[in-house]
């Protein structure tokens, strides 16, 4: 079984082509026009996926080795996205599938970013628990099967990635700046300024609070000395990302006691984090949990996710039509 899929939901135009589950092209164009910009602007990216997508999939296609003659089905992200890009994908794979007289699968982005983690071996058993952490999200999932997963925690205002993102702007880091808080912190002493973890009930996360006192405490720091950014820069990375992590980790142990379960997965761009990676490495030994996290590549946006989630729903039979259309909002 071939599926051919794109992902569209964001900034980045991305195909992927699967076999029988096994991945064979990977392809990813992120859009640079929104550097500038410090954020990812809705219409720029629009526009950007109608010039990418159609090379981005001759690319994977010819990556993959495959004709479209070869193509079982065509999967795309349905949800959640910026509207705008989330049609050019739809429209594009409804059209192939209309051409070639093969079926469309529809994909939840989310659910992609989960289901990353069944793409190379060894891959968690069921039931899971997977920590998923994007730009626009945080959640904890308790995945069953690829057919069946629920959130059993979430942000209640900012996802982690906005966390790193938002605070590196106030550090004057360009965007997306969770990757530079990462390696900022490298050199960075985490127990050097210690930022307060919200008190959240149950599972949910909150992160808005810590971007206001890490807001505060620059101001009160750089009155004191206007160099005090340039001068404590990994000190300070290494203090933010360390309780953005405790606070992320916190709630993740508290799943996993609460329900009982020993598989735990992390997922989405977030998990590219090595304060996060550590944290999960020694929660694991601690609680002897089986840990798993997916390849870089497909952390951050791919198609590839797209692609195996596509693959089981193609097993179930479960197709969407060329009516189907896409929506903005996240609801399972
Ligand atoms: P969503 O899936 O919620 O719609 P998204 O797909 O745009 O959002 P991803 O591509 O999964 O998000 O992740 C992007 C986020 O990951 C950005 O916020 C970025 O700063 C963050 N990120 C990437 N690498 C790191 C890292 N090493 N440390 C911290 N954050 C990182
Ligand atoms: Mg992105
Ligand atoms: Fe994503």
């Amino acid at each position: 079984t071939v599926v051919l899929a794109v992902e569209s939901s964001c900034d980045e135009t991305a195909a992927s082509v699967c076999r029988d589950g096994k991945i064979l092209s990977n392809v990813i164009a992120t859009q640079k026009v929104h550097e500038q910009y410090g954020g990812v602007v809705p219409e720029l990216a629009s526009r950007a996926h109608l010039q990418n997508i159609v090379p981005v999939v001759d690319q994977a296609m010819a990556d993959a080795k495959i004709q479209s003659s070869d193509i079982d089905a065509i999967a795309f992200t349905q949800a959640p996205g910026l509207i705008g890009a989330l049609l050019v994908g739809a429209q594009f794979a409804r059209s192939m599938a209309l051409a070639l007289d093969k079926p469309v699968i529809a994909v939840h982005h989310m659910q992609a970013h989960v289901l990353a983690n069944l793409i190379e071996s060894p891959v968690p058993s069921f039931p899971f628990l997977c920590l998923t952490v994007s730009g626009g999200h945080t959640q904890i999932v308790r995945c069953e099967s690829p057919y069946s997963m629920k959130v059993i925690g979430e942000t209640i205002d900012d996802a982690a990635g906005e966390a790193f993102d938002k605070t590196a702007k106030l550090l004057g880091l360009p965007y997306p700046g969770g990757p530079l808080i990462d390696r900022y912190a490298a050199t960075g002493n985490p127990a050097a300024y210690r930022f307060p973890e919200p008190q959240i009930p149950g599972l949910d996360f909150s992160f808005s609070g810590l971007k206001t006192a890490i807001l505060y405490f620059l101001q009160e720091k750089k009155q004191q000395d206007p160099d005090f950014v340039e001068k404590n820069l990994p000190d300070i990375c290494a203090s933010i990302q360390n309780r953005i992590v405790t606070i992320l980790m916190n709630k993740l142990v508290k799943a996993a006691q609460e329900t009982g379960i020993t598989e735990v997965c992390l997922a989405g761009g977030v998990s590219a984090n090595s304060g996060l990676r550590n944290a999960l490495a020694e929660n694991g030994k601690k609680f002897g949990w089986n840990t798993h996290y997916p390849a870089m590549e497909y952390c951050t946006d791919n198609a590839a996710m797209i692609a195996i989630t596509a693959y089981y729903k193609y097993l179930q039979g479960d197709f969407a039509t060329l009516e189907t259309t896409p929506t903005a909002k996240s609801d399972w």
